[in-house]
């Protein structure tokens, strides 16, 4: 067992994407049961494919950019098996010229979900832990989920939450019955108030809630925004703004992949008011801060 250690030569890199999904392990298990997958491939309209870790390792590599890789354990709602976060990890560790792995766990699990945090980042070297308060089933905001927090700030490790709207159970009975309010990005500002030295990353443009995702940013300087999971072409007006100026150094790049690819965002970023001055801290100088990469 290897305990990741980042080795990324900084300088070299193009960019750091801090939003990447693995949905399928090298047993072939996914990461969402059959019938959401499914359902997914419907509402976005087309298969993106599922490459597994290392296939993920190569794909980065060859555009000499890094990349943030988790999956989502979302077991107590899905009722259905997580992939490994240690076989993320342990996959990172043998990637770690362009991988940085983080962890997940369900808050749903109460203490056993603490334990699990606790030993991701100590015997694993899990650099941060991906949310999703939708698809998890949890309220982000509930007192419950405290000492989870606690231990995260404590390791100095981030938390990244999907906000905003999600495709998964999109079309299904009862959208499957997910509660799309569980991802408004309100419900992370009294997590950002009790936990002032946790860094804490809004995925995604939190359609529909951008002014609220942009009002939390502008006073929670604990908290980051992603830029993941939407063509920059479609970005609202508010966030280009906030991310060319009051924001810049707290915005980052995100694809989303596999769902939408580096390539694609930043053809389409070329289309958009983002200015030119602030890309290099977008793209890569931002997140190289919040993860420590710099050495
Ligand atoms: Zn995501």
């Amino acid at each position: 067992m290897t305990r990741y250690e980042p080795a990324i030569d900084v300088d070299a890199l193009r960019a750091v994407d801090v939003h990447v999904h693995i949905e399928i392990d090298a047993h072939g298990r996914t990461s969402l049961p059959a019938d959401l997958v499914e359902a997914a491939s419907k509402y976005f309209a087309a298969d993106a494919g599922r490459p597994d870790l290392d296939s993920v390792a190569v794909y980065y590599r060859e555009r000499q950019m890094a990349a943030v890789v988790f999956t989502v354990d979302a077991q107590t709602q899905l009722r259905h098996p997580p992939l490994s976060s240690v076989e993320i990890a342990e996959g990172a560790a043998r990637n770690n010229d362009v991988l940085i792995p983080f962890g997940s766990v369900d808050p749903n699990r109460g203490a056993e979900a603490v334990d699990e945090a606790r030993r991701l980042v100590d015997e694993h070297g899990v650099r941060g832990f991906k949310f999703h308060p939708t698809v998890q089933g949890f309220d982000p905001s509930d007192a419950r989920h405290h000492p989870l927090y606690a231990v995260l700030q404590e390791a100095g490790v981030v938390a990244l939450f999907h906000t905003g709207q999600t495709g998964i159970g999109a079309g299904m009975p009862g959208g499957r019955g997910f509660r799309l309010a569980l991802s408004n990005p309100m419900l992370l500002d009294g997590v950002a108030a009790d936990f002032p030295d946790l860094q804490i990353i809004m995925a995604h443009p939190s359609v529909p809630w951008q002014d609220e995702a942009l009002a939390v940013a502008t006073h929670k300087h604990n908290t980051w925004i992603d830029l993941s999971g939407w063509s920059p072409k479609y970005f609202p007006e508010s966030l280009v703004r906030a991310a060319n100026s009051y924001l810049k150094t707290r915005v980052l790049f995100g694809s989303d992949f596999p769902l939408l690819t580096p390539d694609r965002w930043l053809r389409d970023a070329e289309q958009t008011a983002l200015k030119p001055e602030v890309m290099p801290g977008i793209l890569k100088e931002n997140a190289v801060r919040l993860l420590g990469l710099g050495g």
